[in-house]
């Protein structure tokens, strides 16, 4: 990090992301201690940051244009699933860029005054984060319009007649938003940023990679074999090839040994429930409910999660976009479909009767 240079948390809430790919219920305090330690496994410059490679080169250009010309960056979207290094790369961005880094999300904004409070705060070319930026008020979004565009505030003070609007200059600044669920922001706020792009899903040989970055990170052996066992369970997902990588790591520790071969892999992926595919027990309960009770669709996501007793939002954003992903599961007008494949996984391990009920 550069010097004097600020890495400041506004505020972390829990995100439907935190809870990924984890059977258990986690809770608070857990995942908080969970960040912490994940904290330091964040990439922190390009080099570091694996895989993404054509968004990793656009951006590369983009950020050096801008510190050349000492402008900011233009605003970025980011969007994608969960875990997929959406913030790593807006923190990545800063330390490039050499500025400051906040980060805040879009359902802590609940006033224009937040909002204002948060900018008014940033120096000359620094990013600001907003996670869920999906989810951010209305009333907040306009008054982030001109924020965006010409770096000032309009604020409302007082209220009725007496009410008078003030222009706040700002320092230019930039603005990267991130979230799950592109289709949800409206179209001014889309239009604004000058930068958009996706983030895919990983790899094995890039989530190998990651696992193999953070094991020397934890200073942790493990085999080459054994990273691209991990990575090729982790849903495609870094996230969750680094939470995957400390509980096989606790479990090779509790073995006696320590370092991390593919013995104590499969074991703990084993113990863990995750199947050859990545696919963990909440994947399958989505993919046997939908077979069992469905006749494998079409259904829609609504009926799934309730059938599931899981939120509708968490099926969508985590689980069924790796689904589709895997070609497990498909979207059509009418609902949610599983796969010739999805039967065939699923039969691997079930026997199933592709007329009759599964049994597990
Ligand atoms: P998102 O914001 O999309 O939910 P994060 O940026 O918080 O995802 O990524 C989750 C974790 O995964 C990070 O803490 C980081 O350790 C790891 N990670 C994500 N992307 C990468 C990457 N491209 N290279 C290395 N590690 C990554």
């Amino acid at each position: 990090m550069t010097e004097g240079k600020k890495d400041i948390w506004l505020d972390k809430s829990f995100s439907l992301g935190d809870r990924l790919g984890l059977d258990e219920v986690t809770s608070a305090e857990a995942i908080l201690d969970e960040e912490k330690t994940m904290a330091g496994l964040r990439p922190g410059s390009f080099a570091d940051y694996i895989g993404q490679a054509v968004i990793k080169d656009n951006l590369g250009i983009a950020c050096s244009a801008a510190a050349n010309r000492n402008e900011p960056l233009d605003h970025l979207l980011i969007h994608g699933p969960p875990g997929l290094g959406k913030t790593s790369l807006a923190r990545v961005i800063a330390n490039e860029l050499g500025v400051n880094f906040k980060s805040t999300s879009g359902p802590v904004i609940e006033k224009p005054g937040d909002l204002a409070a948060i900018l008014t705060g940033l120096g000359s070319r620094d990013v600001i984060f907003i996670d869920e930026i999906h989810r951010l008020p209305r009333i907040v979004e306009e008054v982030l319009y001109p924020a965006m565009e010409d770096y000032q505030l309009d604020i409302l003070i007082g209220q009725g007649p007496a009410a008078k609007s003030i222009k706040v200059e700002l320092k230019p600044f930039t603005l990267v938003g991130a979230t799950t669920r592109a289709g949800l922001l409206t179209s001014p706020l889309r239009d604004r940023f000058g930068l958009s792009y996706r983030v895919e899903f990983y790899e094995p040989q890039e989530l190998k990679a990651i696992v193999k970055r953070s094991a020397r990170i934890l200073g942790t052996p493990i085999s080459e074999e054994a990273a691209l066992e991990i990575g090729s369970r982790s849903r495609g997902t870094p996230r969750i090839a680094n939470r995957l990588l400390k509980r096989v790591r606790d479990y090779a520790q509790e073995l006696g040994g320590g370092g991390i071969d593919l013995d104590s892999v499969k074991s703990a992926l084993a113990r863990l429930n995750i199947d050859g595919e990545g696919l963990d027990h909440m994947d399958r309960q989505i993919l046997k409910t939908i077979i069992e009770k469905f006749n494998g669709g079409p259904v829609g996501i609504e009926t799934i999660a309730v059938s599931l007793g899981e939120d509708k939002q968490t099926v969508e954003d985590v689980y069924e976009p790796f689904l589709i992903q895997k070609g497990f599961l498909v979207r059509t007008r009418r609902g949610r479909e599983v796969t010739e494949q999805a039967y065939e996984h699923l039969g691997c391990q079930a026997q199933i009767s592709r007329q009759g009920k599964l049994r597990f």
